[in-house]
C-alpha cells in the first residue's frame, strides 16, 4: 500500500509508480522472494486494490464507511474461507478459492486480514501517519494502540512543527 498508494511522504511528494511495468518492478522490489509469475497487468490490479485499502487506515472515527467498503471489496473479489494445501502437508486457511486469479486472491487476503481486525474491535491499530504531508500506513502493535507516525523522521517532523508553532503563538 505505501509503495502503490501514497503520494506524500515525510512531508515530501512521491510519486507511485504509474505504468503497468513500473508498479510490476515496485512490487518486485518490495516482495523479495514474491511471486514471480506477476505480470504488468496483475501489478496494475494490485495497485487498485492497494489504492481502494489505503482509506481503511486511520479510519476509527468512521469506521461504518470504512466497513462498507471493505465488504465490497471482499464481496467483488470472492473472499471465502478455504483450506489449502498440498496432499502430504497440514492444510493452511486462505480467504480465496484455490483457482482464484492472482489479484482477486491478493485482494481477499489483504482484505479478509484487514476486516478481521476491524472485527474484534482493533481498527485504532490501524493506523495512518499524522505528520503533515505524510500518507503513509501501518499497522500499529504498540500496547494500547497510541502511536501516530509512522516512523521516527515524521514524529521529529510533527514535535519541530508544533514547537516552531508554538514560539510563534507566544511570540504574537
Ligand atoms: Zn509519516
Amino acid at each position: 500500500m505505501n509503495h502503490l498508494a501514497v503520494t506524500m511522504a515525510h512531508g515530501r511528494t512521491v510519486t507511485p509508480p504509474r505504468s503497468g511495468e513500473d508498479r510490476l518492478a515496485t512490487i518486485t522490489t518490495a516482495l523479495t522472494g514474491g511471486p514471480s509469475a506477476l505480470t504488468a497487468a496483475d501489478a496494475d490490479g494490485l495497485a487498485e486494490i492497494a489504492t481502494e485499502l489505503r482509506p481503511v487506515f486511520g479510519a476509527s472515527d468512521r469506521i461504518g464507511a470504512a466497513a462498507a467498503q471493505l465488504n465490497d471489496l471482499l464481496i467483488r473479489h470472492r473472499a471465502v474461507p478455504n483450506l489449502h494445501g498440498h496432499p502430504d502437508q497440514p492444510p493452511v486457511l486462505a480467504f480465496h478459492r484455490p483457482d482464484a486469479t492472482l489479484v482477486d486472491a491478493w485482494a481477499a487476503d489483504a482484505g479478509t486480514a484487514i476486516a478481521m481486525v476491524i472485527g474484534v474491535g482493533q481498527s485504532a491499530r490501524l493506523g495512518a501517519c499524522q505528520a503533515g504531508n505524510c500518507s503513509l500506513v501501518f499497522f500499529d502493535s504498540t500496547r494500547n494502540a497510541s502511536r501516530r507516525f509512522c516512523d521516527l523522521s515524521c514524529q521529529n517532523r510533527a514535535k519541530a512543527s508544533a514547537y516552531r508553532a508554538r514560539r510563534a503563538n507566544s511570540s504574537s
